[in-house]
């Protein structure tokens, strides 16, 4: 008798934070689901994004866990249309571009094994029909939480109701169930302009998001329960009469601690963390997109040495405007950081402060007894992982879906206090840098979101406990993959 076997394949968007959180589920669903026997395939796009941290975090994982199959997609390059076109057009296009790539490999699985499921990151809607056509259940894997989803599922119904560009709006504020109010110029970068074709990439993606068998989010219930909760009810699906997809909040995922294998400075902040007092050091780090130009890198020194606090900062090159904030492509050329930091700082807060090149392994640092405080750029990796090691956080958004994060960590979750951005260019004072590092590391109000970040650390722990509600919903999923395609 031939024996079938069974295959789960995941498809995540291009870079770090997306790679990460679909390795972690495929290592959940391994642990967890052993008896299921399903092999686990994630099909890797190759050409945009490509962070050199990739490599050899896929090269450690290959060797750790040989039963998750990496198969890299053929190279494909974007040629983009004009030099104005937005970083997230570009992102979508290259996608688009990799979908017959992503058909012939699902019909070269098909001929030896039976997907069972095809989980898709959030961006990748545009496999999600070719996928439909070949019979194979589609679920959407949405890698930010379940607030960002709650106000994606409801923007259909926003662009419904305005012909305006959500940049046009100032002064306006959008009100999606789950959220709370959120200035319109801050919504999300890709659906900020209706002249950008990523706009109308995500409103195709949003009106498919319930088309899904079911929507798997990053999230554990504990942590966003008003969103949880709009979600699930379908207060924020326009099209309720629908059935709605079935919600599945099987994190907090972040990756392992784990000796990085990046630059040595980077491997140098653990030993130096591990001589510092305990809760006494702010860690700064804006993600990987995340950089500032040299005159905002100004502004942050002379609020971290005014400060008096210990730090530890990563710093990536910086981009090339005198003033405001934003981010770069490429973050990862070479560059002397005493070029990019006011003269002497280095020398000055060598006793109490270390400043790293480009990149941190983050979740070791977080890990360490000595971290007291984050300062973050909300991306929602980052913030889980300040959530799981129970850091309290100052919030500082750049770029994305980050504002909307931020709402969540200061009015929902309240483990953070955020900067205040001047309007416009969004730049950060030096004196609003060394308020913040006080309020959260000196304050009656810091002691309090110390407090409850800790509690959140526990409940994180416990969503993957025996009973957690993690550990059930991923249970849930499993026995869905089975009912609908029992072997
Ligand atoms: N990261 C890291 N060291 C760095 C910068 C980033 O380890 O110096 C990791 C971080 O731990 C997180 C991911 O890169 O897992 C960034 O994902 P996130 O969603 O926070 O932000 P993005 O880079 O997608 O904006």
């Amino acid at each position: 008798m031939v024996e079938t076997t069974t295959t789960i394949v995941l498809y995540p968007a291009p870079g770090i934070g997306h790679i990460i959180s679909m390795v972690q589920l495929s290592k959940l669903l391994l642990t967890h689901h052993q008896q299921q026997h399903f092999s686990i395939t994630i099909l890797l796009t190759n050409g945009f994004q490509d962070h050199p941290s990739i490599n050899s975090y896929i090269n450690r994982i290959s060797s750790s866990h040989p039963s998750i199959i990496f198969h890299t997609l053929p190279t494909i390059t974007v040629t983009t249309t004009t030099t104005t076109q937005s970083m997230a057009a570009t992102a979508f296009q290259f996608i688009k571009s990799n979908t017959v790539n992503v058909e012939s490999k699902l019909r070269q699985i098909s001929l030896t094994s039976v997907i069972k499921s095809f989980i898709i990151d959030m961006f990748c809607a545009s496999a999600m029909d070719i996928a439909s056509s070949m019979g194979i259940p589609v679920y959407c894997f949405f890698t930010s939480g379940a607030a960002v989803l709650a106000l994606y599922s409801y923007f259909p119904k926003i662009h419904s109701e305005t012909t305006k560009s959500f940049r046009e709006m100032n002064g306006v504020e959008i009100v999606a169930p789950g959220n709370a109010p959120l200035e319109a110029v801050l919504m999300p970068e890709p659906v900020l302009d209706r002249e950008d074709p990523a706009y109308w990439e995500m409103l195709y993606f949003c009106e498919h998001l319930s088309m899904a068998k079911g929507i798997v989010v990053n999230t554990f219930r504990e942590l966003e329960v008003k969103a949880v909760k709009a979600v699930e009810d379908g207060d924020c699906f326009p099209d309720r009469k629908r059935t709605l997809p079935s919600i599945y909040c099987i994190g907090p995922l972040i990756a392992d601690a784990q000796q990085s294998d990046e630059a040595s400075d980077g491997k140098d902040c653990l030993s130096w963390l591990d001589k510092q007092p305990s809760k006494s050091v702010v860690y700064l780090c804006f993600g990987s997109r995340g950089s500032f130009s040299i005159a905002q890198l100004k502004e942050i020194a002379e609020g971290l040495e005014r400060s008096g606090h210990r730090f530890l900062w990563v710093v990536k090159r910086p981009i090339q405007e005198n003033h405001g904030t934003n981010q770069v492509d490429n973050t990862t050329g070479e560059f002397e950081l005493s070029s990019v930091l006011p003269s002497g700082f280095i020398e000055r807060t060598k006793e109490r402060g270390l400043v790293v090149r480009s990149w941190a392994p983050q979740v070791e640092v977080l890990s360490r007894e000595s971290v007291g405080g984050f300062v973050s750029h909300c991306g929602w990796n980052s913030v889980l992982e300040g959530v799981v090691a129970g850091v309290p956080m100052i919030a500082w958004p750049l770029y994305a879906e980050q504002h909307v994060n931020r709402n969540v960590m200061v009015e929902d979750m309240k483990v953070a206090v955020a900067v205040e951005q001047s309007e416009g260019d969004r730049f950060v004072s030096g004196e609003e840098v060394e308020k913040r590092v006080r309020e959260l590391m000196e304050s009656e109000k810091g002691t309090e979101i110390r407090e409850r970040s800790l509690k959140f650390k526990d409940m994180a722990r416990d969503a993957f406990g025996e009973c957690g509600s993690s550990t059930k919903a991923l249970s849930n999923l499993v026995q869905t993959w089975n009912e609908i395609n029992p072997l």
